[in-house]
């Protein structure tokens, strides 16, 4: 383990760590492109899997997204979270201001018991649903997976959609706002986990935290847009790695 990295770890107070879909898939999870019954990226329909689940489609063809977000909802109930995600937990604990940034929907985080107020899911999560038409917040995810799709509202037969984001929708305004107020007091120390970093939301606080003077990390087997800005890159898998990192803080 790189001496630098050590430090930083043991030196940081305020802290990012970021995680992209290289995490979940620790976990067993598909990808979106990797989703079972996809080829290609093209789903059966022969549409690209993020017209898929577009909100143009959920709106338009609501049988044809709901399709695809069973199956990612599924996906989500049969996996769970995994050594990476518990020692980001743990983390947090450590360190009071230790911030998760995810582009991860399955709510892993939570599970493992990342403290939500620290917790910015930029691209939302998959439960609990709510009805389109009266705003109802229905029961969770699993309740309606095996019955037909969509999903209707009990009260008022409205169609239900989960609070994620899809392809073409715009990201929660609150979570935009948290990271950049956040963002804007500095971070000592960021670590990318899994992602390749395509979103500008991803890759602004790396590199806006190098510049700053901040210690910046990568966990990630393959090289990713970040790689060439980050201090060190680990290419390890993020459930093996993690736990090593936070055997280098100090329990309280
Ligand atoms: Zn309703």
């Amino acid at each position: 383990m790189d001496q630098r990295l050590i430090d930083a770890l043991q030196r940081a107070e305020r802290m990012l760590v970021i995680t992209g879909a290289g995490l979940s898939a620790d976990s067993g999870l598909p990808t979106y492109r990797g989703l079972g019954g996809l080829y290609n990226g093209v789903t059966a329909e022969g549409i690209p899997i993020e017209q898929a689940l577009s909100g143009s489609t959920l709106r338009d063809n609501p049988s044809l997204c709901w399709k695809y977000l069973a199956e990612l909802g599924k996906a989500c109930l049969a996996a769970k979270p995994n050594a990476g995600h518990y020692a980001i937990a743990e983390l947090q604990r450590r360190k009071p201001e230790c911030w998760v940034l995810t582009q991860n929907i399955d709510g892993y985080h939570r599970l493992a018991g990342s403290d939500p107020a620290r917790l910015i899911e930029i691209h939302g999560e998959l439960a609990p649903l709510y009805c389109q038409s009266c705003g109802a917040v229905s029961e969770e995810l699993a309740g309606h997976l095996d019955k037909p799709l969509p999903p209707r509202c009990e009260q008022c037969a409205g169609i239900l959609r989960p609070p994620v984001v899809l392809f073409d929708e715009m990201l929660p305004e609150k979570a935009i706002e948290t990271l950049y107020h956040e963002l804007s007091k500095g971070f000592d120390l960021v670590i990318a986990v899994g992602t390749t970093a395509s979103f500008p939301y991803i890759a602004e606080p790396v590199l806006r935290t190098r510049q700053a003077g901040g210690f910046t990390v990568e966990i990630n087997p393959q090289d990713g847009a970040l790689s060439p800005f980050v201090d060190v890159h680990l290419r390890d898998r993020a459930l093996d790695v993690l736990p090593i990192l936070l055997s280098h803080t100090l329990a309280n």
